[in-house]
């Protein structure tokens, strides 16, 4: 007899018939004379099962097991009211009776134990909604013509700074982890148009914050003869079809996680756009402070956007934001200055609503090669390393532009979650490489 998934035979045609599942104790409960097991496949469906307390004397949670018997309604019965009356059980493991996760953990237990802690519900619903999450932003590309490509992550040039790189040894040669695929996707528009890739981004990012990684899923964009507004547009529709997807498909594990969806129905395009300039007036006006050295000062004109920025400039709203035209110097050397206003970035961060903060940033590229020569030189990068991104430039250079999207902070904002450390399945940060 075929076993079955637990989603699948919760059904009112089932009830009396025999059926056989496979999963894990979830829960136990042992009585006198007959004992309440829930079970958990491996989808994370949840029946509860009833079995003679003589048959499962030594079972203790996790354990693998097969269960054979007739399904029943009872309302008394947990997670749905229905309820398998166990006529046979196969034990394929006795797990060892220390399970470590349980209801109430730390969250350093949970994240030491994070190869276990991925059993729980929790987990279990946040890991489904990601990968929809993928898979929507994914179909939205292949159904808008773009073609998916990879770059590699082992690499000899920084992208966005060397504060933040990865030393890894190569060889006899020095090399760092990938901070992102962008100026290998910025070689490829040449022959392939619309091109976009999601891999893994590196950044040794030595603050402990709640929306940083050190390995974080990076998905990017990256189009030749585009405009700012194509920018734009191109976030808002692909951000609002794959989220309100998502919300759709995946309404039973966001409503587990208390999410509620229907804000996400208000979601709308145009986003607003703040330039700059409108963004650090209304930071002065809410008297926002940020660290410059030893020293904690108001912000001004010239500062990058912290944090605490971000979430004043996206707390009362239920649509996320554009902020744009940034000063040059906050932005790395590839970022093409805006022709009419100088000294201010053809560039544009979308933020999420309710303080969530930035979500992705792009813009324009600079095509001349004289002008990026000269950035290379000024931010102290070695020109070498980026001899073939120049010659992107000398032979049919056009006028481009693309975005990079982190993915954990999307998931952060669709799951309503408190730390990025919980939208990844194994979470690289500055305090952990294991498990
Ligand atoms: P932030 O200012 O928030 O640190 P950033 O401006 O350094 O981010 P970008 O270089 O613009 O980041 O990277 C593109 C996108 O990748 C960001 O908008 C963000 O969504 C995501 N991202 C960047 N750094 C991280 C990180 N350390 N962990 C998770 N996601 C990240
Ligand atoms: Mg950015």
């Amino acid at each position: 007899m075929k076993y079955s998934r637990i989603s699948e035979i919760k059904k009112d045609e089932f009830l009396g018939k025999e059926i056989k599942i496979r999963g894990w104790v979830h829960r136990l409960r042992k009585q006198k004379d007959k004992s309440f097991i829930i079970i958990r496949d491996d989808r994370g469906g949840i029946i509860q099962c009833v079995l003679p307390s003589t048959s499962v004397q030594d079972l203790t949670i996790e354990s693998s097991l097969e269960i054979r018997g007739i399904l029943f309604k009872d309302d008394r019965a947990k997670e749905g009211g229905y309820e398998i009356r166990g006529v046979e059980i196969i034990i394929y493991n006795l797990a060892n009776n220390d399970f470590p996760i349980g209801e109430y953990q730390s969250t350093e237990l949970l994240l030491d134990y994070r190869h276990l802690t991925l059993r729980t519900r929790r987990m279990i619903n946040m890991a489904k909604i990601r990968a929809t999450i993928l898979e929507k932003l994914r179909n939205w590309f292949v159904e808008n013509d773009w073609i998916e490509v990879t770059a590699p992550t082992l690499v000899k040039s920084a992208v966005e700074g060397g504060s933040t790189l990865f030393p890894v040894k190569y060889f006899k040669e020095e090399a760092f982890l990938s901070q992102s695929a962008q100026l290998y996707l910025e070689a490829l528009i040449f022959s392939l148009g619309p091109v976009w890739t999601i891999g893994p981004s590196f950044r040794a990012e030595k603050s402990r914050t709640i929306r940083h990684l050190a390995e974080y899923l990076h998905l990017e964009a990256e189009a030749p003869w585009i405009t700012m507004n194509d920018l734009f547009t191109i976030q808002e529709k692909l951000l609002i079809n794959s989220v309100q997807n998502v919300t759709k498909e995946r309404i039973e594990e966001l409503k587990f996680l208390n999410r509620d969806v229907l804000a996400f129905n208000q979601i709308e395009e145009p986003f607003d756009k703040l330039s700059y300039g409108q963004a650090i007036d209304i930071l002065r006006s809410n008297d926002i402070k940020i660290q410059d050295g030893e020293m904690t000062r108001k912000i001004e004109w010239g500062d990058d956007l912290n944090l605490d920025s971000e979430k004043v400039l996206t707390n009362d709203r239920s649509n996320p934001v554009f902020v744009y035209g940034y000063p040059l110097e906050v932005k790395p050397f590839y970022v093409k200055e805006d022709p009419e206003s100088q000294g201010i970035a053809l560039t544009a961060d979308l933020l999420l609503p309710n303080g969530f903060g930035e979500v992705s940033s792009g813009g324009m590229r600079e095509e001349n090669i004289t002008v990026l020569k000269t950035r290379i030189k000024k931010e102290g990068l070695d020109m070498n390393s980026y001899s073939w991104y120049l010659d992107l430039r000398k032979y049919g250079s056009v006028p481009h532009g693309g975005f990079g999207l982190g993915i954990e902070r999307l998931v952060r904002w669709i799951i309503n979650l408190e730390d990025i450390k919980e939208c990844v399945l194994f979470p690289r940060t500055m305090a952990r490489l294991n498990p």
